[in-house]
């Protein structure tokens, strides 16, 4: 039977496992949570989802609702599980964060070719190895890592949203609508007016906030350039100008408030976080302000007054490599052949990207897996990842990426045709491969 070595049972690591076995691949997964865990995973579970429990969009109008389709059509083996645990959320894929993990984890140790082992990997050998360790990869793991690329291992951060109670929340101002829909019941949202606006502005931009150590002085120095574009902390929208926030996080369009019939001046929302809706998250609202803070401001927003926290926002260490300078084009490690590097320590962003990797690299160490088609958002992501950049950052699923459709439509219609091309192309590359009988599954 051939075996594989796969470190890290997160998202990439679970869906590479599962891929594999289903494959009649031996697998040995090695997890070091909860013997070790990391500062932002809290239970012992994989798949664990460290901040936000969305998988974003299922629209074909959005990049991760292609993304999405196109994984499906790949035999995903996660975002079946996510459906099983999904909580509503308008056009969004919310998951109960709680239910999706454990349901991945029992699919997985019930799985007779997959062996979950509860260990720190602290190094490598010359065994066939996915690794999967995460942007809070261990230190030690880090350190071998650094020994077979060198330099070209880079170090990033990233910023949590806070989550409130629900009972605390004050239902006699916020509403629930979901933008652009008359279904009410998906998301709360908490109504501004233009004074409670610039006042709660002023406080974020006041703020007290993390003090850097000295490990992340390079990152403070030079922020803009760290953060992913969309997981910057509220604070530093706030300080980028007045109205930012309430033409982005906060915009109003199309949640008009249903007791006054006028649309706020700008708002905040929050999305369930679980099944018995016993806690809502803070959209937007990720942060580097220090915990007093955060309470302080936060109760701010209109109907929040009285909120109590079941977690602060917070920040972390989020680790990636320069994929197209260390690794060959199947992922595996120039100066180490056997290591092949998956998820979000690849350079993708974000969890349907991390899933995706995974699927990704279990195929190509299953099949040699021919390059996808450039017309999809896997098959860009990829080459994206495998093309040298002169500022690598981690990329996540956009329509960007695609070659341009240039007729004279309208964007919602584009992006439309963008996902109608990519499905067709993927669907005629899955069936050539089938009858070339190249591509398992
Ligand atoms: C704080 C934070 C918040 C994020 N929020 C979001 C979000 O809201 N939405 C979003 O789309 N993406 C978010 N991301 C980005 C990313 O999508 C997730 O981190 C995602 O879980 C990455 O998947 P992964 O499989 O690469 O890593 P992970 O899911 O983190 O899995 C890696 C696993 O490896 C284990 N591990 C680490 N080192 C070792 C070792 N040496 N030996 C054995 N096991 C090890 C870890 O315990 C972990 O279980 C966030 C990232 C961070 C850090």
């Amino acid at each position: 039977m051939k075996k594989v070595k796969i470190v890290g049972a997160g998202l990439a690591g679970s869906e590479a496992a599962l891929q594999l076995a289903d494959n009649g691949w031996q697998v040995d997964l090695y997890e070091m949570r909860d013997k070790k865990t990391t500062s932002a995973h809290q239970t012992h579970l994989c798949a664990e989802l460290v901040c936000s429990n969305s998988l974003k969009s299922t629209l074909l109008s959005s990049a991760s609702g292609l993304l999405k389709a196109e994984l499906e059509m790949m035999g995903c083996k996660l975002l079946p599980i996510a459906k099983k645990a999904a909580v509503p959320a308008g056009n969004a894929l919310a998951v109960d964060r709680y239910l999706f993990s454990e349901y991945v984890h029992k699919t997985i140790i019930n799985h007779p070719n997959i062996k979950l082992i509860n260990e720190e990997v602290t190094a490598f050998d010359d065994t066939l190895t996915i690794l999967a360790t995460g942007p809070l990869s261990s230190d030690k793991i880090t350190q071998s890592l650094i020994k077979d690329i060198g330099d070209n291992h880079l170090y990033f951060f990233d910023a949590i949203a806070p989550v409130v109670y629900t009972d605390t929340i004050n239902m006699d101002i916020v509403f629930s609508k979901s933008r652009y829909s008359d279904d009410n019941s998906d998301y709360l949202n908490c109504p501004f007016n233009k004074d409670e606006y610039l006042n709660f502005v002023d406080a974020l931009i006041k703020g007290e906030k993390y003090e850097a150590k000295e490990f992340e002085s390079e990152f403070f120095n030079n922020i803009e350039y760290k953060f992913y574009e969309n997981c910057i902390p509220i604070e530093e929208l706030a300080r980028r100008g007045v109205d930012t926030l309430r033409y982005g996080t906060m915009r109003p369009v199309g949640l008009d408030d249903p007791r006054t019939g006028k649309r706020p001046y700008a708002l905040i929302q929050l999305r369930i976080e679980n099944r018995n809706k016993t806690t809502y998250n803070l959209v937007g609202c990720q942060t580097m302000l220090k915990y007093g803070a955060q309470k302080d401001i936060f109760r701010l927003i209109p109907g929040l007054e009285n909120a109590d926290f079941a977690r602060y926002g917070s920040i972390h260490r989020n680790t990636y490599i320069n994929t197209a300078k260390v690794c060959n084009e199947n992922f595996s490690l120039k100066n180490r052949s056997n290591i092949f590097v998956a998820g979000q320590l690849s350079g993708v962003e974000g969890y349907v990207e991390s899933i995706f990797s995974g699927l990704l690299v279990a195929n190509i160490i299953n099949s040699k897996l021919p390059i996808l088609p450039e017309t999809t958002i896997m098959g860009q992501i990829w080459r994206f990842l495998t093309t040298e950049h002169k500022h690598f950052l981690p990329i996540n699923a956009n329509f960007g990426l695609l070659p341009a459709i240039l007729d004279k439509i309208g964007k919602k219609e584009k992006k439309l045709e963008y996902s109608q091309r990519a499905l067709s192309d993927l669907s005629s590359f899955l069936n050539s491969q089938q009858r070339s009988d190249h591509y398992e599954f």
